[in-house]
Protein backbone atom coordinates (compact mmCIF):
# COMPACT_ATOMS: atom_id res chain seq x y z
CA UNK A 1 0.00 0.00 0.00
CA UNK A 2 1.53 3.72 -1.11
CA UNK A 3 2.50 5.29 2.28
CA UNK A 4 0.03 8.17 3.19
CA UNK A 5 1.85 11.48 3.53
CA UNK A 6 0.42 14.94 4.79
CA UNK A 7 -0.02 16.07 1.43
CA UNK A 8 -2.62 13.54 1.14
CA UNK A 9 -4.32 14.46 4.56
CA UNK A 10 -5.54 18.30 3.03
CA UNK A 11 -4.60 19.83 5.87
CA UNK A 12 -5.17 23.10 5.32
CA UNK A 13 -1.88 25.63 3.34
CA UNK A 14 -0.46 27.62 7.11
CA UNK A 15 -0.09 24.63 8.48
CA UNK A 16 1.35 22.23 6.00
CA UNK A 17 4.27 25.10 5.66
CA UNK A 18 4.83 24.34 8.84
CA UNK A 19 5.57 20.57 8.62
CA UNK A 20 7.60 21.56 5.70
CA UNK A 21 9.56 23.66 8.06
CA UNK A 22 9.97 20.89 10.21
CA UNK A 23 11.00 18.43 8.41
CA UNK A 24 8.32 16.20 8.61
CA UNK A 25 6.65 14.24 5.71
CA UNK A 26 5.21 11.51 6.85
CA UNK A 27 2.18 10.70 9.24
CA UNK A 28 3.32 8.44 12.00
CA UNK A 29 0.71 5.98 13.06
CA UNK A 30 -1.55 7.34 15.46
CA UNK A 31 -1.62 10.73 13.26
CA UNK A 32 -2.32 8.78 10.33
CA UNK A 33 -5.25 7.23 11.58
CA UNK A 34 -6.26 9.68 13.83
CA UNK A 35 -6.37 13.17 11.45
CA UNK A 36 -8.97 11.89 8.82
CA UNK A 37 -11.18 11.10 12.20
CA UNK A 38 -10.98 13.79 13.69
CA UNK A 39 -10.71 15.92 10.80
CA UNK A 40 -14.47 14.25 10.25
CA UNK A 41 -15.23 15.26 13.27
CA UNK A 42 -15.61 12.28 14.90
CA UNK A 43 -14.77 11.95 19.16
CA UNK A 44 -11.72 9.90 19.62
CA UNK A 45 -10.15 7.27 22.08
CA UNK A 46 -6.45 6.60 21.83
CA UNK A 47 -4.49 4.31 23.29
CA UNK A 48 -1.04 5.94 22.31
CA UNK A 49 1.88 7.17 24.64
CA UNK A 50 4.13 10.18 24.29
CA UNK A 51 6.57 9.80 22.15
CA UNK A 52 4.43 8.22 19.02
CA UNK A 53 3.52 11.58 17.81
CA UNK A 54 0.30 11.86 19.35
CA UNK A 55 0.21 15.75 20.01
CA UNK A 56 0.57 15.97 16.22
CA UNK A 57 -2.44 14.04 16.00
CA UNK A 58 -4.51 16.00 18.04
CA UNK A 59 -2.98 19.37 17.36
CA UNK A 60 -3.08 19.57 13.73
CA UNK A 61 -6.65 18.74 12.96
CA UNK A 62 -7.53 20.65 15.78
CA UNK A 63 -5.54 23.66 13.63
CA UNK A 64 -7.04 22.87 10.69
CA UNK A 65 -10.24 23.65 12.24
CA UNK A 66 -9.10 26.93 13.47
CA UNK A 67 -7.56 28.06 9.77
CA UNK A 68 -10.91 27.32 8.24
CA UNK A 69 -13.14 28.91 10.68
CA UNK A 70 -11.14 32.10 12.51
CA UNK A 71 -13.17 33.16 15.23
CA UNK A 72 -12.18 35.81 17.54
CA UNK A 73 -11.81 34.45 21.22
CA UNK A 74 -14.01 36.34 23.48
CA UNK A 75 -12.59 38.38 26.87
CA UNK A 76 -11.59 35.27 29.11
CA UNK A 77 -13.15 32.70 27.21
CA UNK A 78 -11.43 29.73 25.89
CA UNK A 79 -12.02 27.48 22.70
CA UNK A 80 -10.12 24.22 22.59
CA UNK A 81 -8.87 22.94 26.49
CA UNK A 82 -6.21 20.67 26.85
CA UNK A 83 -5.75 18.88 29.95
CA UNK A 84 -2.32 17.86 30.90
CA UNK A 85 -1.60 15.94 34.00
CA UNK A 86 1.89 17.60 34.56
CA UNK A 87 3.28 20.83 34.08
CA UNK A 88 6.17 19.72 31.76
CA UNK A 89 3.54 17.79 29.63
CA UNK A 90 1.32 21.20 29.44
CA UNK A 91 4.83 23.09 28.39
CA UNK A 92 5.42 20.96 25.53
CA UNK A 93 2.01 20.52 24.15
CA UNK A 94 1.77 24.64 24.04
CA UNK A 95 4.91 24.40 22.48
CA UNK A 96 3.80 22.11 20.05
CA UNK A 97 1.05 23.97 19.33
CA UNK A 98 2.72 27.11 18.85
CA UNK A 99 4.96 25.56 16.20
CA UNK A 100 2.31 23.52 13.85
CA UNK A 101 0.16 26.83 14.21
CA UNK A 102 2.86 29.36 13.47
CA UNK A 103 1.29 31.27 10.94
CA UNK A 104 -2.47 31.22 11.90
CA UNK A 105 -1.97 33.85 14.50
CA UNK A 106 -3.82 31.88 17.02
CA UNK A 107 -4.19 32.96 20.59
CA UNK A 108 -2.30 29.90 22.33
CA UNK A 109 -1.78 29.59 26.41
CA UNK A 110 -1.17 27.71 29.33
CA UNK A 111 -1.68 27.37 32.89
CA UNK A 112 -0.29 25.24 35.56
CA UNK A 113 0.68 25.29 39.17
CA UNK A 114 3.87 26.33 41.34
CA UNK A 115 4.47 29.34 38.98
CA UNK A 116 2.41 33.06 39.35
CA UNK A 117 -0.79 33.24 38.83
CA UNK A 118 -0.29 36.79 36.89
CA UNK A 119 1.20 36.21 34.03
CA UNK A 120 -1.50 33.43 33.29
CA UNK A 121 -4.76 36.04 34.21
CA UNK A 122 -3.09 38.42 32.02
CA UNK A 123 -2.99 35.81 29.06
CA UNK A 124 -6.27 34.62 30.10
CA UNK A 125 -8.12 38.29 29.92
CA UNK A 126 -8.22 38.56 26.19
CA UNK A 127 -9.38 34.88 25.61
CA UNK A 128 -7.57 32.32 24.06
CA UNK A 129 -7.97 30.18 20.96
CA UNK A 130 -5.89 27.33 22.88
CA UNK A 131 -5.95 26.53 26.24
CA UNK A 132 -3.34 23.79 27.81
CA UNK A 133 -3.81 23.19 31.47
CA UNK A 134 -2.88 21.75 34.60
CA UNK A 135 -6.39 20.69 36.62
CA UNK A 136 -5.76 22.32 40.06
CA UNK A 137 -4.92 25.47 38.73
CA UNK A 138 -7.05 25.84 35.93
CA UNK A 139 -10.08 25.16 38.48
CA UNK A 140 -8.30 27.66 40.56
CA UNK A 141 -8.55 30.02 38.06
CA UNK A 142 -11.75 29.53 36.75
CA UNK A 143 -12.92 29.51 40.67
CA UNK A 144 -11.99 33.31 40.46
CA UNK A 145 -13.41 33.82 37.70
CA UNK A 146 -10.03 34.45 35.50
CA UNK A 147 -11.27 31.83 32.97
CA UNK A 148 -14.86 31.17 31.39
CA UNK A 149 -14.52 27.72 29.63
CA UNK A 150 -18.35 27.57 29.29
CA UNK A 151 -18.02 27.65 25.75
CA UNK A 152 -15.23 25.59 24.65
CA UNK A 153 -15.79 23.10 21.36
CA UNK A 154 -12.83 21.06 21.78
CA UNK A 155 -11.96 19.57 25.02
CA UNK A 156 -8.87 16.88 24.79
CA UNK A 157 -7.82 14.76 27.84
CA UNK A 158 -4.07 14.04 27.27
CA UNK A 159 -2.45 10.95 29.30
CA UNK A 160 -5.46 10.58 30.83
CA UNK A 161 -4.66 7.41 32.32
CA UNK A 162 -2.14 9.47 34.70
CA UNK A 163 -4.30 12.10 35.45
CA UNK A 164 -6.35 9.09 36.93
CA UNK A 165 -3.27 7.68 38.69
CA UNK A 166 -2.66 10.92 40.34
CA UNK A 167 -6.36 11.47 41.52
CA UNK A 168 -7.90 14.10 39.40
CA UNK A 169 -11.04 12.35 38.63
CA UNK A 170 -13.29 14.49 40.08
CA UNK A 171 -11.62 17.06 39.33
CA UNK A 172 -11.71 16.02 35.53
CA UNK A 173 -15.74 15.68 35.91
CA UNK A 174 -16.31 18.93 37.19
CA UNK A 175 -14.43 20.62 34.58
CA UNK A 176 -16.15 18.35 31.66
CA UNK A 177 -19.28 19.62 33.58
CA UNK A 178 -18.60 22.79 33.20
CA UNK A 179 -18.11 22.45 29.41
CA UNK A 180 -20.81 22.50 26.70
CA UNK A 181 -22.05 18.92 26.43
CA UNK A 182 -22.15 19.49 22.69
CA UNK A 183 -18.31 19.95 21.92
CA UNK A 184 -15.68 18.01 20.02
CA UNK A 185 -13.88 15.59 22.88
CA UNK A 186 -10.59 13.27 22.65
CA UNK A 187 -9.12 11.16 24.95
CA UNK A 188 -5.67 9.89 25.17
CA UNK A 189 -4.40 7.46 27.45
CA UNK A 190 -1.06 5.13 27.12
CA UNK A 191 -3.44 2.50 28.27
CA UNK A 192 -7.07 0.98 28.34
CA UNK A 193 -7.56 0.66 32.01
CA UNK A 194 -11.33 -0.47 32.92
CA UNK A 195 -11.47 3.15 34.33
CA UNK A 196 -10.19 4.82 31.06
CA UNK A 197 -13.11 2.98 29.12
CA UNK A 198 -15.67 4.04 32.06
CA UNK A 199 -14.46 8.04 31.83
CA UNK A 200 -14.33 7.51 27.86
CA UNK A 201 -18.32 6.29 28.04
CA UNK A 202 -19.25 9.32 29.97
CA UNK A 203 -17.48 11.99 28.67
CA UNK A 204 -17.00 10.86 24.31
CA UNK A 205 -20.01 10.58 22.01
CA UNK A 206 -19.74 7.40 19.58
CA UNK A 207 -15.91 8.02 19.61
CA UNK A 208 -13.90 5.77 17.14
CA UNK A 209 -11.25 3.99 18.88
CA UNK A 210 -7.37 4.26 18.24
CA UNK A 211 -5.27 2.04 19.40
CA UNK A 212 -1.46 2.12 18.66
CA UNK A 213 1.74 0.49 21.31
CA UNK A 214 0.54 -3.11 22.25
CA UNK A 215 0.79 -3.21 25.88
CA UNK A 216 3.45 -4.67 27.78
CA UNK A 217 6.11 -4.20 25.34
CA UNK A 218 9.31 -1.91 25.21
CA UNK A 219 10.93 0.25 21.92
CA UNK A 220 12.11 -2.48 19.76
CA UNK A 221 15.14 0.17 19.05
CA UNK A 222 16.20 -0.15 22.47
CA UNK A 223 19.23 -1.79 23.42
CA UNK A 224 18.68 -2.74 27.10
CA UNK A 225 21.26 -4.38 29.78
CA UNK A 226 21.27 -4.68 33.45
CA UNK A 227 24.43 -4.31 35.52
CA UNK A 228 24.55 -6.67 38.95
CA UNK A 229 26.76 -4.34 40.89
CA UNK A 230 27.00 -3.53 44.61
CA UNK A 231 25.18 -0.93 45.87
CA UNK A 232 28.64 1.31 47.18
CA UNK A 233 30.11 1.02 43.65
CA UNK A 234 27.32 1.73 42.20
CA UNK A 235 28.66 5.98 42.03
CA UNK A 236 31.85 4.56 39.95
CA UNK A 237 30.18 2.09 37.09
CA UNK A 238 27.74 5.75 36.64
CA UNK A 239 31.04 7.73 36.14
CA UNK A 240 32.37 4.67 34.03
CA UNK A 241 29.33 4.36 31.64
CA UNK A 242 28.40 7.96 31.45
CA UNK A 243 32.19 9.31 30.45
CA UNK A 244 32.60 6.08 27.75
CA UNK A 245 29.23 7.61 26.27
CA UNK A 246 30.15 11.40 26.15
CA UNK A 247 33.60 9.56 24.49
CA UNK A 248 32.04 7.37 22.34
CA UNK A 249 29.25 9.78 20.87
CA UNK A 250 29.15 13.11 19.70
CA UNK A 251 28.43 16.20 21.80
CA UNK A 252 24.54 16.09 20.98
CA UNK A 253 23.80 13.03 22.27
CA UNK A 254 22.67 13.42 25.78
CA UNK A 255 22.69 11.02 28.67
CA UNK A 256 19.59 10.69 31.26
CA UNK A 257 20.01 9.07 34.65
CA UNK A 258 17.30 8.20 37.14
CA UNK A 259 17.88 7.74 40.67
CA UNK A 260 14.24 7.22 42.80
CA UNK A 261 15.16 9.98 45.50
CA UNK A 262 15.13 13.76 45.22
CA UNK A 263 18.53 14.19 46.93
CA UNK A 264 19.72 10.66 45.30
CA UNK A 265 19.21 13.36 42.02
CA UNK A 266 20.89 16.34 43.60
CA UNK A 267 24.10 14.38 44.96
CA UNK A 268 24.89 12.18 41.88
CA UNK A 269 24.28 15.33 40.07
CA UNK A 270 27.42 16.59 42.03
CA UNK A 271 29.13 13.87 42.09
CA UNK A 272 29.25 13.77 38.34
CA UNK A 273 30.03 17.55 38.24
CA UNK A 274 33.25 16.80 40.71
CA UNK A 275 34.37 13.96 37.87
CA UNK A 276 34.18 16.69 35.64
CA UNK A 277 31.26 15.44 33.64
CA UNK A 278 29.06 18.96 33.36
CA UNK A 279 25.47 17.80 34.85
CA UNK A 280 22.52 19.32 36.42
CA UNK A 281 19.23 17.23 38.43
CA UNK A 282 15.82 17.87 38.03
CA UNK A 283 13.13 16.68 40.66
CA UNK A 284 10.48 17.84 42.50
CA UNK A 285 12.29 19.95 45.20
CA UNK A 286 13.41 22.59 42.60
CA UNK A 287 10.56 25.12 41.52
CA UNK A 288 8.92 25.03 38.68
CA UNK A 289 10.92 27.87 37.33
CA UNK A 290 14.11 26.39 37.80
CA UNK A 291 12.40 22.43 36.62
CA UNK A 292 12.09 24.88 33.59
CA UNK A 293 15.29 26.43 32.96
CA UNK A 294 16.89 22.63 33.47
CA UNK A 295 15.12 21.20 30.91
CA UNK A 296 15.45 23.75 28.51
CA UNK A 297 19.43 23.84 29.09
CA UNK A 298 19.52 20.30 28.65
CA UNK A 299 17.34 20.19 25.84
CA UNK A 300 19.84 22.81 24.22
CA UNK A 301 22.17 20.49 24.27
CA UNK A 302 23.72 22.85 27.13
CA UNK A 303 24.31 20.21 29.56
CA UNK A 304 24.64 17.00 28.48
CA UNK A 305 23.21 14.78 31.43
CA UNK A 306 20.41 15.30 33.32
CA UNK A 307 19.72 13.49 36.46
CA UNK A 308 15.92 13.31 37.34
CA UNK A 309 13.60 11.72 39.29
CA UNK A 310 10.46 9.70 38.01
CA UNK A 311 9.02 13.30 37.20
CA UNK A 312 10.78 13.57 33.96
CA UNK A 313 9.81 9.86 33.14
CA UNK A 314 6.96 10.54 31.46
CA UNK A 315 5.71 13.29 28.94
CA UNK A 316 9.18 14.50 28.43
CA UNK A 317 10.37 15.15 24.84
CA UNK A 318 14.12 15.35 24.56
CA UNK A 319 15.67 14.56 21.19
CA UNK A 320 18.79 12.65 21.31
CA UNK A 321 18.45 11.30 24.46
CA UNK A 322 21.01 8.22 23.25
CA UNK A 323 21.12 6.92 27.23
CA UNK A 324 19.22 5.93 30.14
CA UNK A 325 20.49 4.75 33.01
CA UNK A 326 18.46 3.80 35.80
CA UNK A 327 20.54 4.26 38.47
CA UNK A 328 18.17 2.89 41.04
CA UNK A 329 15.21 0.41 39.77
CA UNK A 330 11.91 1.99 39.52
CA UNK A 331 9.52 0.92 42.74
CA UNK A 332 6.79 0.16 39.97
CA UNK A 333 7.49 -1.77 36.85
CA UNK A 334 5.98 0.58 34.77
CA UNK A 335 7.76 3.20 35.43
CA UNK A 336 10.96 1.46 33.89
CA UNK A 337 8.93 1.15 30.84
CA UNK A 338 8.36 5.06 30.46
CA UNK A 339 11.97 5.48 31.88
CA UNK A 340 13.67 3.88 29.14
CA UNK A 341 11.27 5.73 26.57
CA UNK A 342 12.95 8.76 27.32
CA UNK A 343 15.63 7.06 24.94
CA UNK A 344 14.83 5.99 20.92
CA UNK A 345 12.22 8.57 20.66
CA UNK A 346 10.82 9.40 17.01
CA UNK A 347 12.32 6.35 15.59
CA UNK A 348 15.84 6.77 16.70
CA UNK A 349 17.98 4.09 18.68
CA UNK A 350 18.97 4.33 21.96
CA UNK A 351 20.14 2.64 25.45
CA UNK A 352 19.23 1.72 28.78
CA UNK A 353 21.02 0.00 31.22
CA UNK A 354 20.03 -0.38 35.30
CA UNK A 355 22.21 -1.51 37.94
CA UNK A 356 20.74 -3.80 39.85
CA UNK A 357 22.17 -4.60 43.64
CA UNK A 358 21.21 -7.01 45.83
CA UNK A 359 18.30 -5.60 47.36
CA UNK A 360 16.85 -4.55 43.98
CA UNK A 361 16.62 -8.10 42.55
CA UNK A 362 12.70 -8.31 43.22
CA UNK A 363 12.66 -5.10 41.47
CA UNK A 364 14.34 -6.33 38.50
CA UNK A 365 12.09 -9.56 38.49
CA UNK A 366 9.01 -7.41 38.56
CA UNK A 367 10.58 -5.51 35.52
CA UNK A 368 11.01 -8.97 33.58
CA UNK A 369 7.75 -9.62 34.36
CA UNK A 370 6.19 -6.70 32.71
CA UNK A 371 8.24 -6.79 29.27
CA UNK A 372 7.83 -10.32 28.95
CA UNK A 373 11.80 -11.10 28.38
CA UNK A 374 15.00 -11.08 30.39
CA UNK A 375 17.13 -7.82 29.74
CA UNK A 376 20.71 -9.26 29.01
CA UNK A 377 23.61 -8.52 31.58
CA UNK A 378 26.22 -6.17 30.72
CA UNK A 379 29.64 -6.72 31.82
CA UNK A 380 31.45 -4.37 33.87
CA UNK A 381 34.29 -3.94 35.97
CA UNK A 382 32.41 -3.83 38.83
CA UNK A 383 29.96 -6.82 37.91
CA UNK A 384 28.89 -8.58 41.69
CA UNK A 385 28.16 -11.97 40.86
CA UNK A 386 26.31 -13.40 43.28
CA UNK A 387 23.67 -10.33 42.62
CA UNK A 388 23.25 -12.08 39.32
CA UNK A 389 23.09 -15.79 41.29
CA UNK A 390 20.47 -14.66 43.47
CA UNK A 391 18.38 -13.02 40.31
CA UNK A 392 19.01 -16.08 38.12
CA UNK A 393 18.18 -18.55 41.01
CA UNK A 394 14.55 -17.69 41.38
CA UNK A 395 15.28 -17.39 45.44
CA UNK A 396 13.43 -15.17 47.26
CA UNK A 397 13.84 -11.88 46.62
CA UNK A 398 12.22 -8.82 48.71
CA UNK A 399 11.21 -5.51 47.75
CA UNK A 400 13.59 -2.69 49.35
CA UNK A 401 12.00 -1.04 51.59
CA UNK A 402 10.17 2.38 51.13
CA UNK A 403 12.35 5.09 51.50
CA UNK A 404 15.54 2.21 51.74
CA UNK A 405 17.41 1.64 48.62
CA UNK A 406 18.85 4.35 46.87
CA UNK A 407 17.41 6.31 49.50
CA UNK A 408 14.18 5.53 47.93
CA UNK A 409 11.02 7.28 48.62
CA UNK A 410 7.35 5.71 48.74
CA UNK A 411 5.55 5.38 45.58
CA UNK A 412 2.28 7.94 45.93
CA UNK A 413 -0.39 6.57 48.49
CA UNK A 414 -3.54 7.25 48.52
CA UNK A 415 -4.18 10.68 50.15
CA UNK A 416 -0.38 11.74 48.82
CA UNK A 417 0.31 13.59 46.05
CA UNK A 418 2.90 12.20 43.59
CA UNK A 419 6.07 13.45 43.42
CA UNK A 420 6.55 16.21 40.92
CA UNK A 421 3.36 15.97 39.78
CA UNK A 422 1.24 18.60 37.81
CA UNK A 423 -0.34 20.28 40.99
CA UNK A 424 -1.17 18.98 44.67
CA UNK A 425 -4.78 19.01 44.58
CA UNK A 426 -5.55 15.10 43.71
CA UNK A 427 -5.32 11.78 45.72
CA UNK A 428 -3.13 9.29 44.27
CA UNK A 429 -4.95 6.19 43.28
CA UNK A 430 -3.56 2.80 44.11
CA UNK A 431 -4.36 -0.28 44.08
CA UNK A 432 -5.62 0.00 40.05
CA UNK A 433 -3.47 -2.79 38.22
CA UNK A 434 -1.08 -1.04 35.80
CA UNK A 435 -0.54 -2.13 32.36
CA UNK A 436 2.83 -1.25 30.64
CA UNK A 437 2.50 1.62 28.20
CA UNK A 438 5.00 1.23 25.36
CA UNK A 439 6.90 3.90 24.06
CA UNK A 440 6.94 2.24 20.74
CA UNK A 441 4.22 2.49 17.40
CA UNK A 442 6.17 5.45 16.56
CA UNK A 443 8.02 6.29 13.40
CA UNK A 444 8.98 4.93 10.32
CA UNK A 445 12.78 6.27 10.09
CA UNK A 446 15.35 3.58 10.27
CA UNK A 447 16.73 2.48 13.51
CA UNK A 448 20.35 4.17 13.03
CA UNK A 449 23.79 4.45 14.78
CA UNK A 450 23.58 1.17 16.57
CA UNK A 451 26.68 0.00 17.73
CA UNK A 452 27.60 -3.70 19.04
CA UNK A 453 27.29 -3.61 22.69
CA UNK A 454 30.63 -4.36 23.79
CA UNK A 455 31.89 -1.26 21.59
CA UNK A 456 29.85 1.06 23.57
CA UNK A 457 30.21 2.06 27.38
CA UNK A 458 33.15 -0.06 28.94
CA UNK A 459 36.64 1.55 29.62
P1 LIG B 1 4.87 13.22 20.81
O1 LIG B 1 4.45 11.77 20.87
O2 LIG B 1 3.77 14.08 20.40
O3 LIG B 1 5.53 13.65 22.08
O4 LIG B 1 5.99 13.35 19.65
C1 LIG B 1 7.23 12.74 19.72
C2 LIG B 1 8.26 13.43 18.87
O5 LIG B 1 8.08 13.15 17.49
C3 LIG B 1 8.26 14.95 18.95
O6 LIG B 1 9.60 15.38 19.05
C4 LIG B 1 7.69 15.42 17.65
O7 LIG B 1 8.21 16.67 17.28
C5 LIG B 1 8.13 14.33 16.69
N1 LIG B 1 7.19 14.12 15.57
C6 LIG B 1 5.85 14.18 15.63
N2 LIG B 1 5.31 13.87 14.44
C7 LIG B 1 6.32 13.58 13.60
C8 LIG B 1 6.41 13.17 12.21
N3 LIG B 1 5.32 12.96 11.48
N4 LIG B 1 7.64 12.96 11.68
C9 LIG B 1 8.74 13.12 12.44
N5 LIG B 1 8.74 13.50 13.75
C10 LIG B 1 7.55 13.74 14.32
Amino acid sequence: MPEITFQDLSLAEPIQRALLTKGYTTPSPIQAQAIPVLLEGHDLLACAQTGTGKTAAFALPILDGFARNPRKPFRRGVRCLILTPTRELAVQVTESFKSYGEGLGLKIGMVFGGVSEKPQIKALYGGLDVLVATVGRLLDLKQQGHVDISQVDTFILDEADRMLDMGFIRDIRKIAAAIPQQRHTLLFSATMAPEITELANTLLHQPKEIRIAPQGTTAENIDQHVCFVKKADKPNLLLNLVKAHQDATSKKELSLIFSRTKHGAKNLAKKLCSAGIEADSLHGNKSQNARQKTLDQYKRGDVRVLVATDVAARGIDVKNITLVINFDLPMESDAYVHRIGRTARAGESGRAVSFCSEDEVALLRQVEKLIKRSVPVFPHDWHAAPIEQHHTSGAPAQKPKQGGGGGGKRPPRRGVPRQGGGQSRGKAKSGRPQNDRAPSGGFRKAASGRRSNRSRGRS
